[in-house]
């Protein structure tokens, strides 16, 4: 039985990649949404769970306007607005917490997995919310199993929200059982149908147990323990990856499944964990493979040649760079990233361009310094930026947009190099 090579996937380290090469380091003021943004792709994944901001008016208002209105939905997420009352120690919180949590549960028993979330008002006047997520499960169990995180904006970025809700998860997971043979457990929101087109994909290599966390459903726990190996779909997942091999699992180093070579090697990475034949790789993943070149090649002749500078925003941007590099040709000015996990962006760092320019964190007076004076083609930046940006005449791209829109996989290969495509036809028909 042969592994599969990456090599037979395309997948080439540049000549010396940017495993070594030196990150410029900022620790100035940052401009980054706050880890609530999660709940708007948590709360559609877990279908049966609901997310309960303890915060302020600030903070309904972020995931309100972010996650727009449901009309035809009940919603899966409300904020619990502590008062000037709480804020001066006048209330008794914890009561009118338990008040809130009763109603609601009595209201929807729907719900089964409630996450109380906290925010920047209940770190500051020190609400312990997972002790009061342990006295609310006592009350509420076996009916709703009531957990916490912080989804505070003190130093941190979105993308952490949905790490500490998933971290929150891990203790949750079932033991596998004794002797169990080895399973793979996929880790990072994925839509629903990038997750049932990677599903396929696997058990037709043969990968008989493959799990994914989050579940859909909160009484569909995936189990783990020694035999677990577990793969990521999403590289900002650093405090879940610890709190995973704390219960015994191990990581699948691999690049993201972002476009045909990416998609490819994180395959071939699960496979060659699994011991799956080569010929049998190459016949599972050659349609998906052409199918993805394809699509991506359309986009090619716009991006190519094209230089691009990212702000640190969403954690997404080693591996986006990387797809955009490699299979566009686009020119990378900076990659900036808010946290440079080397441990998880390891094989995509070896695929980087010899001498990309990689900074981590923000200093952001200097990086809007930097990236007005090289002029790039293109800006990956968050909200809070884009503005200024296009009114110094920048074409600039949403790094949110990436979170919320299916981009994994080799059936989302075209879409995902068209999002970089968009914003640069929307700029040269408002320039005819
Ligand atoms: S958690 Fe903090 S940063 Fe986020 S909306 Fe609330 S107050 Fe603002």
């Amino acid at each position: 039985m042969t592994p599969p090579a990456l090599a037979r996937a395309d997948v080439q380290p540049v000549q010396s990649g940017c495993a070594d090469a030196p990150v410029l380091k900022e620790r100035g003021q940052r401009e980054v949404f706050c880890g609530l943004t999660g709940i708007i792709w948590l709360h559609r994944k877990i279908q049966d769970a609901f997310f309960l901001v303890v915060g302020s008016r600030t903070c309904a208002h972020l995931i309100q306007s972010a996650a727009g209105v449901m009309i035809f939905a009940e919603p899966r997420f409300a904020t619990a607005i502590i008062g000037e009352r709480d804020l001066a120690g006048l209330a008794d919180i914890d009561e009118e917490l338990d008040r809130v949590v009763g109603r609601l549960l009595d209201r929807r028993p729907d719900i089964k997995m409630l996450f109380l979330v906290g925010s920047c008002p209940s770190e500051v006047i020190k609400l312990d919310l997972s002790r009061a997520a342990a006295r609310l499960s006592r009350l509420h169990a076996p009916r709703v199993r009531i957990l916490s995180y912080s989804g505070s904006g003190i130093e941190t970025t979105f993308t952490q929200g949905e790490d500490a809700c998933l971290a929150a998860l891990v203790p949750e997971l079932p033991e596998e059982p004794q002797g169990a043979k080895p399973s793979l457990l996929v880790v990072g929101t994925l839509a629903e149908a990038v997750e049932d087109q990677l599903r396929r994909i696997l058990t037709a290599l043969g990968i008989a147990d493959v799990k994914f966390l989050p579940p859909r459903r909160s009484g569909d726990l995936p189990t783990v323990g020694p035999a677990t190996k577990v793969i990521y779909a999403q590289p900002f997942l650093g405090d879940t990856s610890r709190a995973l091999e704390r219960r015994g699992a191990s990581m699948i180093v691999a690049p993201f499944p972002l476009g045909a070579e990416g998609t490819t090697a994180w395959l071939a990475a699960a496979a060659k964990t699994f011991g799956v034949d080569q010929r049998r790789f190459e016949a599972v993943t050659g349609p998906g493979i052409e199918r993805a070149r394809h699509a991506v090649a359309r986009h090619r002749e716009k991006l190519a040649g094209r230089r691009i500078f990212f702000f640190p925003d969403s954690q997404l941007e080693v591996p986006l760079a990387r797809f955009l590099a490699r299979e566009l040709g686009m020119e990378l000015v900076e990659v900036g990233t808010p946290y440079l996990n080397r441990q998880h962006l390891a094989a995509e760092l070896d695929l980087l361009p010899a001498g990309t320019m990689l900074s981590e964190g923000q200093d952001v007076d200097r990086q809007l310094d930097r990236c007005r004076a090289a002029a790039p083609d293109l800006v990956v930046c968050g909200l809070g930026l884009a503005n200024p940006l296009e009114a110094d005449g920048l074409t600039t791209k949403w790094s949110i947009e990436l979170l919320f829109t299916p981009i994994q996989g080799y059936e989302q290969a075209g879409d995902l190099a068209e999002l970089f495509a968009r914003p640069l036809n929307r700029r040269a028909r408002l320039e005819v």
